[in-house]
């Protein structure tokens, strides 16, 4: 149960922090304000977006939204193929004499062409000045802040974990075809190098037989010619004993 006179008691304590704390004033227009980058200020159009679907005219609910448009034909890609249709955009306006910056038309455009830019100083002294046209709102394309990152807990967007995964899909292949490529590469070396090795060892083998057989040719050779002078040694050691021979019974 709450204790009589604390709620003026806890009245009486706010009061005395406020006016205890220092005060602050905003020097405007000498000092542009720091606004928050949600601000709505104005609205920006991104008109190679926007496919005239009158989406974001329906959806306003003061009906400030103008736009104008006419079909064109496109003729067939391929030869035999069917033409089509398309909007173009004549006219886009804006009127923010009656916009409650509700930012429903944003809100609803499927194909994000309109923003919400922080520019407010677009004040006019005629009403009619207002009503900004497709010109004017895609200059306030360029005031409009980058998109505030991700928070990190949030659940990945669908499209990005589509992009990812087909990312990751083709980085996966690519580096298996590398891996396989440089396997094929190393193999076809390794297999030059064995064939390589293998003619040096034949080439080896033939000069050894070569060698060997010139050696035996020139043992032969030696050999033949040793057997050749030792037999004509002897057959002139022995041939001068005939004649004494042949003298002796005379
Ligand atoms: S912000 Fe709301 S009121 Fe203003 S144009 Fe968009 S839908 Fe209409
Ligand atoms: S909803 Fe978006 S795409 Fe459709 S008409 Fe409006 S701005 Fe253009």
């Amino acid at each position: 149960m709450p204790i009589p006179g604390s709620g003026l008691a806890k009245g009486l304590a706010v009061t005395l922090r406020t006016m205890t704390r220092k005060s602050v004033t905003a020097q405007y227009p000498d000092v542009q304000p720091e606004l928050p980058p949600r601000t709505r200020g104005v609205i920006g159009l991104f008109e190679e977006n926007c496919t005239v679907c009158m989406l974001c005219a329906r959806e306003c609910p003061d009906w400030c939204i103008y736009i104008d448009s006419h079909k064109e034909t496109v003729p067939a890609a391929v030869p035999g193929g069917r033409e089509r249709s398309r909007n173009v955009l004549d006219r886009f306006a804006i009127d923010f004499s009656l916009c409650m910056y509700c930012g429903i038309c944003i809100e609803v455009c499927p194909f994000d062409a309109l923003f919400w830019s922080p520019e407010f100083e677009y004040a006019e002294t005629d009403i009619h000045e207002l009503t900004h046209e497709r010109d004017k709102l895609r200059e306030w394309m360029w005031t409009v802040p980058e998109p505030p990152a991700l928070d990190p807990r949030a659940e990945e967007p669908k499209e990005i974990a589509a992009a990812r995964k087909a990312a990751e899909k083709a980085q996966t292949a690519a580096e298996a075809a590398a891996a396989a490529e440089a396997e094929a590469r190393a193999a076809a070396e390794a297999s030059a190098q064995a064939e390589a090795s293998e003619a040096a060892a034949q080439t080896q083998a033939e000069t050894q037989t070569q060698a060997e057989a010139q050696t035996q040719a020139e043992a032969q050779t030696q050999s033949e010619a040793h057997t050749q002078a030792e037999t004509q040694t002897q057959a002139e050691t022995q041939a001068p004993q005939r004649p004494e021979q042949q003298e002796g019974p005379q």
